[in-house]
């Protein structure tokens, strides 16, 4: 904000931190300019020597996290070594130009850069999914061998925490579509929490406010959809969300502290975590999600994975019980929810 010696006068509100320009943003929930180092601080979100990968994509979320966070640590002195870290699915015409964002991010934040990719990871771009799939069910691929591919490329860089920027919208629709599925695991998950944590660094802005945000500040960000984004299911829960805003414009906000204060019964029965047993990632079943798919996609039986309550044991055949680490979190469309 420019210092100027007297108040503006005007009709429009005031920013509340300098008292002296027009706002150019507004927070929802206090209508006040979102604080994102005391809410840092606040949940004590880092401490001093942390290794932080920043999930980047390119995107107005991620570009607005790894922007405000390399500016929050050099300002702050937090102490924190920050890396971008990104996910190439091998998407012709989307991701290969959504990375070149990310490569320019890299020398604008002096921010290492690492990038692990489908094909190297699963052997399979999401290119070659499609095309053996068709477009059903592509997004359920892609959100579980990302979900993997973050978690590997965060070993890769022995980070301790991976942040990833999420816009209010898509965090309600995520809180919506876990309930309408009936996923309450991923409510009661230690992954999910942390994510919360993080989202609160910048969930309480809503899509505008981050392209208001990302205008202001002149990030260099990429804006264009996935060519590969059907998904009609979440398109439903934002248009009903949307419709939910119109009538009450704390309705989003809501939304997300429900999901927050979401408990399950000490009583109900939930899967156990372990390893899978083909590549030892977490599961609550033998195989991992990705493992099924990949077995399938190699199998030439893609669908052998498909659907909430299919999983394959050691032996390959189908197990009908609930694999509790599928992230229904990230199998959708990235348009709307990047990591
Ligand atoms: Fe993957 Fe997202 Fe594209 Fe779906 S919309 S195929 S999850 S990048």
């Amino acid at each position: 904000m420019e210092a100027d010696s007297k108040p503006k006068k005007s009709g429009a509100r005031l920013c509340c931190v300098c008292n002296q320009n027009r706002a150019a943003l507004k927070r929802p929930k206090t209508l006040e300019q979102e604080e994102i180092h005391q809410v840092i601080l606040e949940n004590q979100l880092f401490k001093p020597g942390e290794r932080i990968a920043i999930g980047a994509s390119g995107g107005k979320d991620s570009t607005v996290l790894a922007y405000v966070l390399s500016e929050l640590n050099r300002r702050h002195n937090y102490g924190l070594d920050l890396f971008l870290l990104s996910v190439d699915e091998g998407i012709t015409g989307y991701r290969d130009d959504s990375l070149e964002t990310v490569k320019r991010n890299e020398l604008q934040y002096g921010l290492p850069l690492k990038i692990v990719s489908y094909k190297d990871l699963y052997g399979w771009t999401m290119d070659e999914i499609v095309k053996m799939i068709g477009l059903k069910n592509n997004c359920t691929f892609c959100g579980v061998f990302r979900r993997q591919a973050l978690d590997r490329g965060a070993a890769l860089l022995k980070v301790d925490k991976v942040a990833t920027g999420h816009n209010a919208d898509d965090i309600a629709e995520t809180v919506l579509l876990n309930i309408l599925r009936g996923d309450i695991a991923s409510f009661n998950s230690e992954f999910i929490n942390i994510r919360f944590s993080l989202w609160l660094m910048l969930g309480c802005q809503n899509l505008n406010k981050f392209s208001t945000y990302a205008y202001f500040k002149k990030l260099d960000y990429f804006s264009t959809e996935c060519i590969y984004s059907p998904n009609a299911y979440r398109g439903f829960a934002r248009e009903f969300i949307k419709d939910l805003e119109r009538i009450r414009p704390r309705a989003i906000l809501d939304i997300i502290k429900s999901g927050e204060d979401f408990r399950i019964s000490t009583t109900t029965k939930m899967p156990e975590q372990g390893t899978c047993e083909r590549c030892g990632y977490i599961s609550s079943q033998k195989w991992c999600k990705a493992c099924v798919l990949l077995e399938g996609l190699n199998r030439g039986l893609p669908k052998l994975g498909i659907g909430r309550n299919q999983g394959l044991n050691s032996d390959g055949k189908k197990d009908r019980k609930r694999d509790s680490r599928t992230p229904s979190i990230e199998s959708k469309q990235c348009g709307s929810l990047e990591f």
